[in-house]
């Protein structure tokens, strides 16, 4: 289960079909179609996965990746790559990917592999996230209030996911921006308060009562029964 994705590509096709199955997928997803600017990216943004193409321009898709990695090492790297060479491989995993996938690929078999890779950072974790009275299925993207399925927006979906993962401690918009929101969309502070406010109202009317507390300069918790 993951957050954010960079997909490094400049076949701009495939670049933007491997991004919208990933972002149906419940993935939040930036492009990038340019090494050097994707480096950039790296750099600034927070990622939990980006999947990197090797030949691209402005800079080497290997060179990126070495790059990446002597001030980060969290960040899952999944190499996707016409160079089908062992040396390339052995390269590629050398440098610290986590993960190499030849072209021609199967959607289904990316995502799969992604899938993979992302829950091995949440070992721990189930599939299905719960407190009291809230669950959220983490791979059919459904939450369920007292065992109601609620109807719930991408965004809603995201935060709650976010807050279930972090339970027991108030979560600031800040870091919700950082880890719920893509690059491009509602990059404003108001909005979060808007999803929020509509998530804690959907709870609300199935609950009874408001699941979501916002602790005033903390952020925001689910509430549990020490609460
Ligand atoms: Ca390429």
């Amino acid at each position: 289960m993951i957050l954010r994705l960079l997909i490094v590509e400049d076949e701009k096709q495939i670049c933007d079909a491997v991004a919208k199955s990933l972002y149906d997928a419940g993935y939040e997803v930036d492009t990038c179609y340019d090494g050097e600017e994707a480096l950039e990216y790296i750099l600034t943004e927070n990622y939990d996965l980006i999947v990197l193409d090797l030949n691209l321009p402005g800079m080497d898709g290997m060179e990126i990746l070495k790059e990446l990695r002597q001030s980060n090492e969290e960040t899952k790297v999944l190499i996707l790559s016409a160079r089908g060479q062992i040396a390339d491989k052995v390269e590629g995993l050398d440098a610290g990917a986590n993960d190499y996938m030849e072209k021609p690929f199967h959607l289904q078999e990316l995502e799969a592999r992604i899938r993979s890779l992302t829950r091995r950072k949440f070992v721990q974790k189930d599939v299905c996230l719960e407190s009291g009275d809230i669950m959220f299925d983490t791979i059919k993207r459904e939450a369920y209030a007292k065992e109601t399925k609620i109807s719930l927006t991408r965004k809603e979906k995201g935060i709650l996911e976010y807050l279930l993962l972090n339970l027991g401690r108030p979560v600031s918009q800040e870091e919700l921006m950082e880890h719920v929101w893509d690059a491009s969309v509602d990059s404003f502070s108001g909005a979060i308060r808007v999803h929020m406010s509509s998530l804690r109202r959907k709870l609300k009317a199935v609950l009874g009562y408001d699941a979501i507390m916002n602790k005033v300069g903390e952020g925001y918790k689910i509430r549990e029964e020490s609460d």
